[in-house]
């Protein structure tokens, strides 16, 4: 375990920011948090993974713990589950598709999410009509206010829409996750956002595990900018959710605005339609701007600083806020 100084974060994030971190590690075996803990615990912390969901806006002026365990195994629980175990540094796309392809069920509409599997519970991730929260059992977790392991169970991790524990309390690590898939009858979930239309053109009938995380990555490589490309941490926002009286405002006024019934009376209003009708969609201010193809996701085409884009996300969050009434919350971590 060694501790560098000023070290480049331009290549640990995937918007491409380039700052440095006074301190930096990497750390590859969970007994090593021992050893940070016992040492540095006094110090300003930043935990990051694949560095997929992050906005860097300065330099970081503190310790920068790149959480890099390996490892993933399976267990059968009876005929029909097995419980997949990986670490928190295993690439979470990895780890999808070697699950579709030894025939477990349960992430393959997680398919091609950037990042590594700690950071996967962080915000819930979903997508495709999947959220973590429906296959995980549990987390491993090393608690940075008293140097201890734990385990979180599901139910202890206050999961929503891209929210969790771990979202609001930044001492809780999760070294490892416990999810439990299926082995036959698998749940396919194909109805959602031109899932089926992919199957039909793939000439799929009944579909597959592998056949859903084929249709779901062809989407997503079309729909989404790389960000081995582009610089970019996926959805900038969150998808609004609004109650009944908001909705009937926003009916009245908004010919044709879409939005999804929740429970609760409350209704999901997809933040990327109320973008795009505010002029965002595909605007390019020099070196940075709104992807040409999703109006949720905020790029940098190089060179651009952390700064800027956060500038651009609050012209962002007043236009909406002031045509629609909206509050606009982020769903990346800005630093
Ligand atoms: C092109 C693109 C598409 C995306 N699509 C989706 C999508 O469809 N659905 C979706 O939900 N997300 C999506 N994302 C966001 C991102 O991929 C996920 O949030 C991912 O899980 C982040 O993982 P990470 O390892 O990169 O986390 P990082 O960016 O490294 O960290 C994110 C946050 O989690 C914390 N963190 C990281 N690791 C740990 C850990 N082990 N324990 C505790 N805290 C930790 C960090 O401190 C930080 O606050 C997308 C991103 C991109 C770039």
């Amino acid at each position: 375990m060694i501790v560098k100084k000023n070290q480049s974060l331009l290549k640990l994030n995937s918007f491409r920011i380039d700052v440095c971190a006074k301190e930096y590690v990497e750390i590859t075996k969970e007994s090593e948090l021992l050893e940070l803990y016992g040492k540095h615990r006094k110090k300003k912390i930043l935990f990051i993974g694949g560095g997929s969901n992050i906005l860097f806006t300065k330099n970081f002026n503190g310790l920068v713990v790149h959480l890099n365990i390996k490892g993933k195994n399976y267990k059968k629980i009876n005929d029909e589950y097995v419980m997949v175990s990986a670490s928190s540094g295993e690439n979470w796309n990895d780890l999808v598709n070697w699950c579709v392809n030894s025939g477990f069920g349960g992430v393959e509409n997680l398919s091609l999410i950037p990042g590594n599997v700690g950071g996967a519970p962080v915000q819930n991730i979903g997508a495709y009509g999947r959220e973590l929260k429906d296959v995980l059992v549990s987390c491993k977790v090393y608690n940075w206010e008293n140097g201890t392991f734990c385990e979180f169970q599901r139910s202890q991790c206050d999961f929503d829409y891209r929210d969790s524990i771990f979202k609001k309390n930044k001492n809780l690590l999760i070294t490892k996750v416990n999810l439990k898939l299926t082995t036959k009858n698998h749940l396919i979930i194909s109805s959602y956002s031109g899932v089926n239309e992919e199957l039909k053109k793939l000439g799929v009938k009944s579909a597959s595990i592998k056949d859903i995380s084929k249709a779901v990555s062809n989407i997503r490589s079309r729909k989404l900018p790389n960000p081995e490309k582009i610089g970019n941490a996926g959805s900038f926002f969150k998808n609004p959710i609004v109650e009944k009286n908001q909705l009937d405002f926003l009916v009245k006024n908004f010919e044709n605005i879409p939005y999804y019934p929740l429970d609760n009376n409350l209704f999901k209003i997809p933040a990327a339609w109320l973008i795009e009708k505010c002029g965002f969609k595909g605007k390019k201010f020099t070196n940075f701007g709104v992807s040409e193809k999703q109006p949720l996701v905020l790029v940098n085409y190089g060179g651009a600083s952390g700064k800027e884009i956060l500038q651009l996300s609050k012209s962002i969050v007043s236009t909406v806020k002031k045509i629609f009434r909206i509050d606009l919350q982020t769903e990346v971590n800005i630093i």
